[in-house]
């Protein structure tokens, strides 16, 4: 009772916040690259228990001599216990099988870029509360078991999304390698990870305080990496229990079994201990950075327009981004301004000023000079003047 009196209340936030988040439910973005035939759709429907793929075409190899890489988004809802996960995922087919393949991860990186673009429009834009997230949480990399380490390709793909998107490796169809090459494997991709520079995705480290089962565990878990993955979609009998495997003539290979894969460990890694990390780490981390760039870079354009054609705010200005339609005329003016606004207090801008002289940030009104010549941009923004 005296401990009643006591008590105000606030113990009961974490309750609040629960509620507040099951009932909205969660989403999560999962994106597969690697090479066709490495088992990523298997690996997806094992991970998900799901069938995502049901209406996917596999193209021949004539088309895909000259196959593009081509983005493909499968959605489900699922739930459990009442907890509901809008998962999403995002495959390339096509990554990888062209005869050329130079620069096939551009169309995935700007994929990424795009679901970061939509979202910093729609963060600037009037109706915030429902913006809906597609950006990419997370990437599964399927590295190649048949190759010495990594290739190339994977090394390139790697090394441009490293900055846009958490990676984590995996070691693709582990039960075509024996336990002692799967070592061996793990050991010369990670060699190979950190003789490129390629920053995967780290995991967080472990709080002091915890439990010396939950540090060994979480340490076991980072020397897993790249995960060594078998995907299956159909269920065997093995010692008498009904489980996902492949069946060859000399025994069962068994999904979820900790002795022949790492399945469950990603499994629980990507659902049941990392995957609101991987979610800040993507806002924080990931789009924080697209976010700067992509502001430096509009204030750096509206900045060298004004300065190229004296022109004041009522001028034409392209944009780095591109206009999504429906942005109305307004909205663009407001960021204009905005940034504007950042700019001339920004400290980076100083010895613009200095040369520039007042013409460019006339106080209090802007001054409007006719221009000297027509602006480069035919459509004007504003609503006249
Ligand atoms: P994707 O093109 O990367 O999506 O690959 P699929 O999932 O379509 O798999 C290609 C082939 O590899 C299919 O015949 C699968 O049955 C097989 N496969 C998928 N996962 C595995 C695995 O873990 N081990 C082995 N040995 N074969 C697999």
């Amino acid at each position: 009772m005296d401990q009643d009196k006591e008590y105000v209340g606030f113990a009961t936030l974490p309750n609040q916040v629960h509620r507040k988040s099951v009932k909205k439910g969660f989403d999560f973005t999962l994106m597969v690259a690697g090479e066709s035939g490495l088992g990523k759709s298997t690996l997806v429907n094992s991970l998900f228990l799901t069938d995502l793929y049901k209406d996917r075409k596999l193209l021949n190899a004539e088309e895909r001599i000259t196959q593009t890489v081509e983005i493909t988004k499968h959605t489900v809802d699922i739930e459990e216990k009442g907890v509901k996960l809008k998962l999403t995922i995002v495959d390339t087919p096509g990554f990888g099988d062209a005869v050329n393949n130079t620069e096939c991860w551009k169309s995935v990186a700007d994929y990424i870029d795009q679901q970061f673009e939509q979202y910093f429009r729609d963060e600037s834009g009037l109706n915030r509360k429902n913006i809906q997230d597609n950006r990419v949480h997370c990437c599964l990399y399927f590295i190649s078991p048949f190759g010495h380490g990594l290739r190339p390709l994977d090394v390139e793909f790697m090394k441009a999304l490293h900055e846009k998107v958490n990676i984590v490796p995996v070691l693709a169809k582990a039960d075509t390698l024996t336990p002692t090459e799967v070592k061996r494997k793990k050991i010369k991709i990670r060699e190979e990870i950190e003789q490129y520079g390629i920053k995967i995705y780290q995991f967080p480290d472990c709080d002091s305080d915890e439990d010396e089962d939950f540090k060994q565990q979480d340490q076991e878990l980072k020397d897993c990496i790249p995960f060594a993955v078998i995907g299956s979609n159909t269920v065997v009998e093995a010692k008498g229990k009904r489980v996902r495997g492949r069946l060859y003539p000399w025994g069962i290979v068994e999904v979820e079994n900790p002795a022949h894969c790492d399945f469950v460990k990603l499994r629980n890694m990507l659902v049941r201990t990392h995957m609101q990390d991987l979610k800040d780490v993507t806002r924080e981390t990931h789009y924080e950075n697209y976010r700067a760039h992509c502001i430096q870079s509009m204030t750096r354009m509206v900045v060298k327009e004004r300065n190229r054609n004296k022109l004041t705010r009522e001028s034409g200005t392209d944009f780095p981004i591109p206009m999504v339609p429906g942005a109305t005329d307004t909205e663009t003016e407001k960021l204009i301004r905005e940034k504007d606004e950042e700019v001339r207090h920004s400290p980076c801008q100083k010895p613009h000023e200095q040369t520039q002289h007042h013409e460019q940030h006339p106080e209090p009104e802007p001054r409007v000079d006719p221009p000297s010549e027509p602006p480069p941009s035919a459509e004007p923004h504003s609503k006249g003047s």
